[in-house]
């Protein structure tokens, strides 16, 4: 197969191995980076060109977007699925995953368990908000954070008012949550590659710290999910639309919550904690699946 590959460089850890994964199983693997393609749109023949040439003859692609260009990037994968290239994910589902509120809106209507959130355009009555949320200690969220950046856990009522104020004179968009305490500082990444979860790990947060993202000094080690956390992932991913995901699970004392349900999951952390080869399950799901004008949304929505 010829397989595309949306993503700002080559060299990057995820795109490398799946350059690697799919060159060992024969696929010709083109790396196009997003902000450099460009469209023709207003044709019968939708087309994407590079570097002066047009895209032609592929038969899958793996976006691999970036959160501060999902808009364009989008678009450009939308424009590949009117071209009747299989995308692992869909535009339509990463859309939904990349607005926190609309996901979170999905996964509660369909039952997966999820922290009590308060979200609002201009939270502005403090203390409803506070109560909503069943009181201190709460965690506030700015919502354009990524990798544990933006989040304040508030230990008291005082210091939960305090901030939801701060963030709003700021006029920040953010939204106020549940802090679950019996987590421990852990999260589960659960990784989704079609109705499986093929790999999961535990990250444990720093001492003294709540999140525990890698980036902020979280270490990661194997974990045994239970079945109704497996389920859960699982569910979550077809939920939002996506092929492959990297769902973050809590657990909390009313069972598993869904904290995320990434489109882009990073392959470093989970590849180097469980010495599993994520690149090339992600291939042989391509290999699988991969039909042309399969895409179910057809770039519409
Ligand atoms: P980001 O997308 O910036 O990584 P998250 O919402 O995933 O932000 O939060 C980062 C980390 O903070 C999580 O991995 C988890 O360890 C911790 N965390 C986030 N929300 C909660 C919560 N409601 N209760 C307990 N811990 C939380």
């Amino acid at each position: 197969m010829n397989i595309a590959i949306l993503s700002r460089s080559q060299k990057l850890y995820s795109t490398s191995r799946l350059i690697e994964a799919g060159e060992q199983r024969g696929h010709t693997m083109q790396v196009y980076d997003t902000l450099k393609c460009y469209m023709d749109i207003a044709t019968m023949r939708p087309g994407i060109s590079y570097k002066g040439e047009r895209i032609t003859g592929t038969n899958a692609v793996i976006p691999r977007i970036g959160a501060s260009i999902t808009l364009y990037g989008l678009a450009v994968l939308r424009q590949l699925e009117m071209m009747g290239v299989f995308p692992l994910n869909e535009s339509v589902a990463i859309g939904r995953s990349r607005d926190k509120l609309r996901a979170s809106q999905l996964l509660a209507r369909k039952g997966i368990g999820l922290p009590v959130t308060a979200f609002g355009a201009g939270l502005d009555d403090t203390a409803d908000i506070i109560k909503l949320v069943g009181g201190a200690p709460l965690v506030i969220k700015l919502l354009e954070g990524t990798q544990g950046r933006g989040i304040v856990l508030a230990e008291t009522q005082k210091a939960a008012e305090s901030v939801i104020d701060a963030f709003r004179e700021l006029r920040a968009n953010f939204m106020v949550q549940e802090f679950i305490e019996e987590a421990g500082g852990a999260d589960i990444r659960c990784l989704v590659v079609g109705d499986k979860v093929v790999a999961a790990m535990k990250r444990q947060a720093r001492e003294g710290e709540f999140r525990s993202n890698l980036h902020r000094g979280g270490t990661a080690s194997l974990v045994k999910l239970t079945p109704e956390e497996r389920l859960t992932a699982v569910r979550a991913a077809k939920i939002v639309g996506l092929n492959v995901a990297g769902v973050d699970v809590l657990r909390s004392n009313h069972g598993p919550v869904v904290l995320e349900v990434n489109s882009s999951p990073g392959l470093k952390g989970i590849e180097e904690a469980t010495g599993k080869d994520i690149a090339g399950v992600i291939i042989e799901f391509l290999e699988k699946n991969a039909v042309p004008n399969k895409t179910k949304t057809r770039g519409k929505g």
